[in-house]
């Protein structure tokens, strides 16, 4: 029996992987960690939240004596660590957020599982979820891989690529067995509708005017948070302490691209609408200050020295996304009415 603690695990892909490892390793204890700010919903857990392996633990990552206690209560085997302030435009009207807990967070649980785990790390890991777009930006060719210099360019990105120094820091100085990926864009259910698929699935859905950032040129690599949660299993069962993995979908398109189709399932799969969806809907909207131009995320390596691949395709796995939207629309309301309306964000570093 292992005990492992994952930490956001009340978000959208913290949910995805909580489950899995609920449901396909019924021998362990699941420890799920989540400080349930506006972006950690329960409601995303109701299917197996009463399964005798299940815990759940409210709490904040950057409170170091409550996470101290915490490993010393528990004695895990393994952390998988996703909390964190993770939308690009909110970390530029608040950046403070995305340093306390990004930053100082992962800095309280590595110290913490350094003083837990010692020098007996045989089958231990700290397993951290990092972004590509630590990467910075490209241009029009070339993929981020594993070698590629940091660069970047968001108060977001900039606190993920601190902690991942961080986390590289204690696995080089004091031998915490840590791993780090860093995926591309997920999406999927239990997407909080402030991200491009979610928000714009539910404009569409009601006939509403899209919003589309600049001219909607900028390129972004997608994955579905299904193929995200066989990849990390991939690397947290598999993979090399000290190393890191890109993951990614293979499936590079601009944010028009992925509008356009998001228009056309939409249409489909709503027959007769109570007002008309096409790509008329699209309206091109000031951009995000400083909008990365392109990430496209080179998977060779998890691909060959761990053997997985993404499976799903783009367009089934939009459908199933928008079919989802479509039958949880209580789901939507209820984060309506708790905490967001769907509103621009993060235009001029102030909340708008
Ligand atoms: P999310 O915003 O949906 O969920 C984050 C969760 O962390 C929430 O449940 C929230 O309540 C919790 N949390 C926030 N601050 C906390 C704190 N101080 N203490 C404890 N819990 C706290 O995020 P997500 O999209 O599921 O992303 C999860 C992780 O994956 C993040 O680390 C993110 O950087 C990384 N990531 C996300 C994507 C993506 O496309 N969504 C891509 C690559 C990497």
């Amino acid at each position: 029996m292992r005990k492992l603690l994952i930490t956001g695990g009340a978000g959208f892909i913290g949910s995805h992987v909580v489950r899995r490892f609920v449901k396909q390793y019924p021998n362990d204890q699941i420890f799920n960690l989540d400080k349930l700010t506006y972006a950690g919903n329960l409601e995303n857990l109701k299917d197996i939240d009463q399964s005798g392996n299940y815990h759940f633990i409210k709490g904040d990552i950057t409170d170091t004596a409550f996470i101290q206690n915490l490993f010393e209560t528990h004695q895990f085997d393994g952390v998988i660590h996703l909390a964190a302030e993770s939308h690009v435009d909110r970390s530029i009207s608040n950046p403070m957020e995305f340093v306390l807990t990004n930053v100082i967070g992962t800095v309280n649980l590595l110290e913490a599982a350094k003083k837990a785990w010692g020098s007996n790390i045989e089958g231990k890991r700290f397993y951290h979820i990092s972004t590509d777009e630590v990467y910075g930006a490209l241009g029009e060719t070339g993929f981020f891989t594993e070698t590629t210099p940091y660069d970047p360019h968001s108060p977001y990105s900039a606190s993920k690529a601190a902690a991942d120094h961080m986390a590289r820091a204690y696995f080089k100085s004091v031998a915490v067995p840590v791993i780090t990926t860093h995926c591309s864009n997920n999406y999927g259910p239990f997407q909080f509708p402030e991200k491009l698929i979610p928000l714009m699935i539910r404009k569409a859905s009601r006939g509403e005017e899209l919003p589309v950032y600049g001219d909607g040129g900028n390129v972004r690599d997608w994955i579905h948070v299904s193929d995200h949660c066989s990849a990390l299993c991939a690397a947290l069962f598999k993979g090399v302490p000290g190393s890191n993995y890109l993951i990614g979908g293979r499936c590079a398109k601009s944010n028009l691209e992925v509008v356009h189709e998001i228009i056309d399932i939409v249409k489909e799969m709503v027959p007769s609408p109570s007002r008309a969806v096409n790509r008329e809907l699209v309206r091109f909207v000031e951009d995000r200050p400083g909008h990365d131009r392109r990430y496209e995320v080179d998977p060779t390596r998890i691909e060959k020295e761990l053997g997985w691949r993404a499976k799903t395709s783009f367009r089934e796995g939009l459908r199933d996304t928008v079919q989802w939207y479509f039958d949880h629309e209580e789901w939507i309301r209820g984060i309506e009415h708790k905490s967001y309306l769907g509103q621009r964000l993060g235009l001029r570093g102030i909340l708008e």
